[in-house]
């Protein structure tokens, strides 16, 4: 055993853990996990878990199906509302391995953001990456179903009494914390219903891990609240919805900020500007992965704060990107604004990584920033700033996807197909259904 396996071991014993979640996530970002003993613990750091991959989403065929969890031990935490007297459960993150090679297994979304961190390894590169997850909070129904109710009618940092949730949210951040998250501000988002909690940033797996925890958390002591937390993209039409903006910035081995430039006039170095037009050019692609629902498209929508044109800015929030004001030097980095929280956030970070690293390969020209309102510009005026718009629906986002060589081969193969396939199928499904919206308007008048 390392060093850090005996110290979850240890660990193990103080907190009279009983059970360890095996977790990992399926190309969806759905989190599975597989329950042991505690008394496995050993066992599962030195041999680790065997399970059937032919049963999850994505993973592989039948006659292909045996799959190998390995423990990550940085990733052991206790979880909080699973601990009481009777003892508790942690879990551990994992990665899958392919037990007929025995190397990583090329559809596991945790394996393909490490190899788009490695890519910037190579580079010199460490890749840092704070996400700002925003999610609502619904009433749950007689059966403890959701609803669309809001728990209360707050807005943009609201307090108490008109924001209801502080008290859920105060227990959130508990949770959070003692899971060893670094908190650093939350509050009231927008729309009624509506919070974000923020958390320091990181490198991008922890980062990623962090993200797949943050949800589990916020929707296990909701429901103790008999809240129901989604991080559904647009839950409700015309009010805000909820993204979850991320920023990136890439630090040397001798941990300067490669992004910073004292000279610069947005204090941005030419590897930021290169990175940050990489991303520019692989938006499209990028947001069928950041932006995976049919639904994320009704947020990505002019006049609610989500982006829908591709440009960046130092001032305004209409971009897809904005260079926020850095205090410190090692604060220096970008926002892309257009991922929202339905996606997997393994793949989402791989695909940012990916694009903005091959902005920096190819030695990418980064446009002009945008300093007026996007939103108020027609299309001539787009045009002539040279301003495009992101996909307006899955099936388009996909076809980006499908289109852009660079990204889908840096993804590799296994995802990137079996994204496609999913994806185009989820699509296919929505495209025949018949809304509410289309028998209010046509019904009566044909
Ligand atoms: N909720 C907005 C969105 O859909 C973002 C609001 C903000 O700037 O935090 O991205
Ligand atoms: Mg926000
Ligand atoms: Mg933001």
């Amino acid at each position: 055993l390392t060093e850090t396996e005996q110290e979850v071991i240890d660990e193990i014993e103080e907190e009279n853990v009983d059970f360890l979640r095996m977790q990992f996530t399926d190309i969806l970002g759905t989190v599975k996990n597989v329950s042991v003993p505690a008394s496995q613990a050993e066992k599962a750091f030195t041999e680790g878990i065997y399970f059937d991959g032919s049963s999850i989403d994505g993973f592989v065929r039948i006659q292909e199906s045996d799959m190998r969890l390995d423990p990550d031990p940085e990733t052991f935490a206790v979880l909080p509302w699973r601990d009481d007297d009777e003892g508790a459960t942690a879990r551990l993150i994992c990665d899958v391995i392919d037990t007929s090679t025995g190397e990583p297994f090329s559809g596991d979304p945790r394996g393909v953001l490490k190899s788009a961190i490695e890519r910037a390894n190579d580079m010199g590169y460490q890749v840092n990456m704070a996400p700002e997850p925003e999610f609502f909070l619904f009433e749950e129904d007689e059966d403890g179903r959701a609803t669309t109710v809001t728990n209360d009618v707050g807005g943009y940092f609201d307090l108490a009494p008109k924001d209801l949730a502080s008290d859920v949210r105060r227990d959130i951040i508990y949770g959070l914390e003692s899971m060893g998250f670094d908190i650093e501000a939350s509050h009231h988002e927008v729309a009624e219903g509506q919070h974000e909690i923020n958390f320091t940033y990181d490198d991008a797996l922890t980062t990623a891990d962090n993200v797949a925890t943050f949800r589990a958390v916020v929707r296990a002591i909701a429901a103790e609240h008999d809240l129901h937390a989604t991080f559904m993209p647009k839950p409700i039409a015309r009010i805000n919805g909820s993204g979850m903006h991320t920023h990136m910035s890439l630090f040397t081995e001798d941990g300067e900020n490669a992004f910073h430039d004292e000279d610069d006039e947005f204090n941005l170095s030419d590897t930021a500007k290169s990175y940050l037009a990489g991303v520019l050019e692989h938006a499209p692609a990028i947001t069928a992965i950041a932006n995976p629902t049919v639904n994320s498209y009704k947020r990505l929508v002019p006049g609610y704060e989500a982006p829908v044109y591709v440009a960046w800015s130092d001032r305004n929030r209409s971009a897809l990107v904005r260079k926020p004001a850095a205090r410190v030097p090692a604060a220096s980095r970008i926002e892309l604004r257009s991922p929202d929280p339905s996606c997997n956030p393994y793949l989402a970070f791989a695909a940012m990584i990916h694009a903005g690293l091959d902005g920096i390969e190819n030695d990418l020209d980064c446009p002009d920033p945008v300093r007026e309102n996007i939103y108020e510009f027609d299309a001539e005026k787009r045009d002539e700033y040279g301003i495009t718009t992101l996909p307006s629906n899955l099936g388009e986002a996909v076809e980006a996807f499908e289109d852009d060589e660079r990204i889908k081969s840096a993804m590799g193969e296994h995802v990137s197909e079996k994204f496609i396939e999913a994806k185009s199928q989820e699509f296919g499904e929505y495209i025949v259904e018949v809304s509410d919206w289309e028998l209010d308007r046509y019904l009566e008048k044909f």
